[in-house]
């Protein structure tokens, strides 16, 4: 019987999570070496997660969901003085928000020496209507800069970067004219005068179908479901070993060493669908609950990146302790489960501080929703400092995961010892969780039922636990939306 917690945390092994892992290597490698939303590798990967699943026991839900992905075309040439042929996603960016329009127009110059250029309205004094406003990249929201083009009569803007190269923009909402971010050199090349180009954007929207798997293990009362989470997809730039198969194939070690017990509260293993393209399988699945299964789930634990090679304990300051949360995401209950966690590093004696709750990965649709979450996460692209390096080992300087979003997060960009004990902590959270009198997040608290021998631990630690935290960058939002 697993419900007893030592055994539990005896029979999850790293072993169980490393096979998971080279499953979904094996993927990749033999389709085009991703697993990303909407490919065969993601098919691949929902079909093994459910046979998986299947083959110890559990019912399995695959759950289409369909989200709009928005792609452009168009052309951007510069007529007068010098002609020249931009290239998109080379020389410019189509800017999200931007209008499917076209323009043939003189360019205006705004303010464009200026490192405000384009951010006053009075940068438009005297502005020619109809002709293609440029502005430079710096100091206020791009949407300002555009807004002032547009409310100034222009049928085009072009935002040129003020840097190196491109970054990918967003207005924060549509816009009724052309709107493109260019390089230093285009922007260059039509600040002189004389300048006119023609500027055509085409916005191109398809309905893409992607799916989440889940399976439920049931419990003795049907209430207070603990819903446990990661994304299954990859980015398309590589096999996504440690973003996330390091989360996917843990949930799925945990869960196949819980298929024969029975705990107080029910237990939804779940896998999500396009978190790299924004939350969304996540966001689609709190959607299409009722009201009635949304208050039904007690808890929500989050696992997105559990083995990084180079990597730091953290856990989502679900209690506010060391950073600010959006409102309502910090309660008592989510406090609880941040207690949880800390406790099972504690017994172990094991490194651990906060990080960000700030809604950045799949947790975000359950919070929003106000059911109490938290999770765990042992970094992305920031770097690991020398207090870090000295409590967790590793290399100090350099990126907690250094392949991050890249071909490299394979089989080898996942530290062991990071997989061990974090299957662990997530083994202790699900089971203490959907042990706890009064439901989860209720605090972790006494034995479970009768025969089950409950996880008896203490009670959740004081206040002013957590070192210094580090923004894990792992973003999934939309672009940048200012200078
Ligand atoms: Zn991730």
């Amino acid at each position: 019987m697993n419900a007893d917690v030592e055994k539990l945390l005896r029979c999850v092994t790293v072993d169980g999570v490393m096979e998971h892992l080279e499953a979904f290597q094996g993927i990749a490698d033999a389709h085009d070496g991703n697993r990303a939303s909407t490919t065969p590798g993601y098919a691949a990967s929902v079909d093994y997660v459910r046979d998986t699943l299947e083959a110890s026991g559990y019912q399995v839900e695959v759950t289409d969901f369909t989200y709009d992905e928005v792609s452009y075309a168009g052309s951007f040439q510069q007529l007068t003085p010098t002609p020249a042929t931009f290239t998109l996603d080379t020389d410019y960016v189509a800017v999200d928000g931007t209008a499917s329009a076209a323009t043939s127009a003189p360019v205006t110059a705004v303010d464009y020496a200026s490192t405000t250029s384009g951010c006053e309205a009075a940068d438009f004094a005297g502005f020619p209507a109809g002709t293609i406003a440029l502005v430079q990249r710096g100091s206020c929201n791009f949407s300002a800069k555009a807004a002032n083009a547009v409310a100034a009569g222009a049928s085009g803007v072009v935002i040129a970067n003020n840097a190196p190269g491109l970054i990918n923009p967003t207005l924060g909402g549509p816009s009724t004219v052309p709107v493109v971010f260019a390089t230093p050199e285009v922007g260059a090349a039509l600040a002189v005068d004389g300048a006119t180009a023609t500027l055509a954007v085409e916005v191109i929207t398809e309905t893409r179908t992607s799916q989440n798997v889940t399976a439920e293990l049931p419990g003795r009362s049907d209430d207070g479901v603990v819903v446990v989470g990661g994304h299954l997809d990859s980015v398309p730039e590589g096999p996504g070993i440690n973003d996330n198969g390091s989360g996917s194939a843990t949930i799925l070690e945990v869960a196949q060493n819980l298929a024969s017990t029975r705990l107080a509260h029910p237990v939804r293993f779940a896998f999500w669908g396009a978190e790299e393209l924004g939350l969304l399988g996540s966001q689609a699945y709190v959607d299409s609950l009722p009201e009635a299964e949304v208050d039904r789930i007690g808890a929500y634990l989050n696992f997105d990146m559990l083995g990084s090679p180079n990597f730091a304990n953290f856990v989502y300051d679900s209690d506010g302790s060391t950073f600010p949360a959006p409102e309502g995401y910090v309660t008592p209950e989510s406090a609880a489960i941040e207690a949880t966690f800390r406790e099972f590093y504690d017994s172990r004696g094991i490194a651990y501080e906060d990080t960000e709750f700030d809604g950045r990965s799949d947790y975000q649709a359950f919070a929003d929703a106000g059911i109490p979450s938290g999770g765990l996460f042992s970094g992305a692209e920031g770097t690991k400092t020398a207090d870090q390096a000295a409590r967790y080992g590793g290399a100090a300087g350099q990126p907690y995961d250094a392949c991050y979003h890249q071909a490299c997060d394979d089989l080898s960009n996942v530290s062991t010892t990071a997989l061990d004990q974090n299957s662990d902590a997530v083994a202790y959270a699900v089971l203490v969780t959907a042990q706890a009198d009064g439901g989860p997040g209720q605090g972790p608290g006494g034995p479970g039922g009768p025969g089950h021998g409950g996880p008896g631990h203490g009670g959740p630690g004081g206040p002013g636990h957590g070192g210094p935290g580090h923004g894990h960058g792992h973003g999934h939002g939309p672009g940048a939306t200012s200078a």
